[in-house]
């Protein structure tokens, strides 16, 4: 049976998307999906750039509340139609990311890394002045300090997402190279009773492997992680659920029985 959920789904209301909702609705409907989430950004204290205007990745929590009750009691060809977030971590905005997870009543919560001490992977700058390795290093150590600061999500969102912005992408990428950072995250992961998304966007971006790559998924696995939600992070309905038969193989290869959904913050476990 193929994955039949997709939980990593932008649509307008998040600065980097322009597909309004009912479309990204329509198309999954078509397609047969049993279980949709919607992720919208929410990344306070993005740095203000020319390519990102204040405010560009805070989404209008209530704008974005209010549609999604609207289109959810009026769309019954699918089944499951889910609020939630992803939210952008950084250690020093704990207590703020605390105060809107518990003023919200998402379904689920994606904990990702888009900045890193305050800089953008995604900027030359961010790689300029020292090797790929050491700026790695510095934004997998910074997964650790989010994980060490804060815990109320649900899943870690693309985990090495630093690597599509690599000045030479995945090609000296390795869990080896990084063991001793992956094995620390993992840790703190299970020990938190924290999940792994599985996301498929980085194949969009050139990538040979899904984030986070398969050995990281193999070792959560194997000491006992069992929660993985699966996300093609599409920014366009034509992007949903794309690379979802490799998650599945993939995911079968590294151990895993189930695919995991979430809602009201609850996991639910459906077989692959
Ligand atoms: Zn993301
Ligand atoms: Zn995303």
């Amino acid at each position: 049976m193929p994955i039949r959920s997709d939980y990593h789904v932008h649509s307008s209301f998040s600065g980097d998307s322009d597909a309004p909702m009912e479309a990204v609705i329509r198309t999954a409907a078509g397609m047969g999906l049993e279980w949709l989430c919607f992720t919208e950004h929410m990344d306070f204290d993005y740095p203000v750039s020319e390519d990102t205007p204040e405010g560009l990745f805070e989404v209008d929590t209530k704008a974005y509340h209010e549609k999604f009750r609207t289109i959810r009691s009026a769309r019954e060809d699918l089944p499951h139609l889910l609020y939630g977030i992803e939210l952008g971590l950084q250690a020093h905005l704990a207590p703020r990311q605390a105060s809107y997870v518990s003023a919200n009543p998402f379904d689920f919560i994606i904990g990702s890394s888009h900045l890193c001490h305050g800089k953008d992977p995604y900027a030359a700058s961010f790689w300029e002045g020292r090797d790929a390795e050491e700026a790695c290093r510095e934004y997998f150590s910074s997964i650790i300090e989010n994980l060490l600061s804060f815990t109320d999500f649900d899943v870690y969102g693309h985990l090495d997402y630093v690597i599509r912005y690599a000045p030479d992408k995945d090609k000296d990428y390795c869990y080896e190279k990084y063991r001793d950072l992956f094995d620390k995250i993992i840790d703190l992961l299970l020990e938190k009773g924290l999940g792994l998304e599985v996301n498929t966007g980085g194949l969009r971006y050139g990538l040979g492997e899904l984030h986070p790559c398969s050995e990281i998924l193999k070792r959560y696995r194997r000491l006992g992680g069992d929660i993985v939600t699966v996300g093609s992070d599409a920014h366009r309905p034509e992007d949903l659920c794309r690379g979802f038969d490799l998650a599945e193989a993939v995911m079968k290869d590294c151990g895993f029985t189930h695919y995991t959904v979430f809602s009201c913050r609850t996991p639910h476990f459906i077989k692959l």
